[in-house]
């Protein structure tokens, strides 16, 4: 039988402020915790019937992977984990990895993770997967149903012109739909019109949006040095902009080498639309929603 964290403690140290009857109503509906970089634990319900979800995870000890690629020379994951990865692992129903890259799914979890594992997954990473010895898989082509969540999935686009091929491969947004709520997953991918179609499209309550401004520094024969692989501050605001009806919760940040955009010059960058309550920079451990969301 899974084990639940403590969302109640930890809103008590969260900056977003979790008390109120109302907002622990809604916490028995949907809630966001940031673990670190992209990987996000989402739970749904409360108690024995509650499903968790987690998201891309990443959860090798500090200092204990090799760098991403054309970057500079930083082991990764930069920052610890703020939980123990094995009660992680024991507590979460199934895993949801956007694209298979090692900033979204690491060498730790793939040597921790049960092989039968419920993971779902987008169709181009599925031999790649099965090829790690995982045996649930789940593929999302374009949308499917489990336990009570819709999971819908978009091609996104993970730098300017992708294409799909290798080295990168495909990347994926996704949208995860529930009776109460929605909640939009960007993925890696930049703020083109394919990432624009697919949120106008799903109208969500919540956006996930993965921030980091990744980039290269070195030249190197696959993209060029400074070209941004995930969403920048400017693509942010825009984003806030134009979907006044979602909030925006920041993610992919201070973990990986090759991310240059910290949470403390988001938040810097960003300060109006935070005290708006229109986007939330959580730190690792923390439950961002349900904490700002206005459900209409
Ligand atoms: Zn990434």
């Amino acid at each position: 039988m899974r084990t639940r964290f403590g969302a109640a403690a930890l809103c008590a140290v969260t900056a977003f402020g979790c008390a109120g009857s109302a907002k622990q109503d809604r916490a028995a509906e949907m809630e966001l915790r940031l673990i670190r970089s992209a990987t996000t634990e989402i739970t749904y319900g409360d108690g024995d019937g509650s499903v968790t979800l987690l998201v891309d995870p990443i959860v090798a000890d500090q200092g204990t992977e090799e760098p991403i690629f054309f970057s500079n020379d930083k082991k990764i994951p930069m920052i610890p984990l703020p939980v123990d990865k094995h009660r992680l692992i024991g507590s979460i129903d199934a895993v949801l990895i956007t694209h298979d890259h090692p900033d979204h799914f690491d060498k730790e979890a793939e040597r921790i993770l049960p092989k039968d594992t419920l993971i779902f997954c987008q169709p181009y990473d599925e031999e790649g997967l099965r090829k790690k010895g995982f045996t649930n898989l789940k593929v999302v082509v374009d949308e499917v149903s489990w336990r009570g969540i819709v999971i819908s999935r978009f091609p996104a686009s993970h730098y300017p012109g992708a294409t799909g091929a290798p080295p990168f491969g495909e990347s994926s947004s996704y949208l995860l739909r529930t009776k109460n709520d929605s909640m939009f997953i960007t993925g890696d991918a930049i703020l083109d019109e394919k990432l624009k179609a697919s949120i106008e499209k799903s109208r969500p309550n919540v956006i996930v949006a993965n921030t980091g401004e990744c980039q290269f520094s070195k030249p190197n024969p696959v993209l060029a040095p400074g070209v941004t692989m995930t969403l920048t501050r400017g693509e942010l605001k825009e984003m806030v902009q134009t979907w006044p009806g979602s909030t925006v919760v920041a993610v992919h940040m201070d973990a990986i080498n090759h991310c240059v955009l910290t949470k403390s010059a988001l938040r810097d960058a960003m300060a109006a639309e935070i005290s708006a309550g229109r986007l939330l920079v959580p730190n690792e451990g923390e439950v961002a929603i349900p904490a700002s969301v206005a459900r209409p």
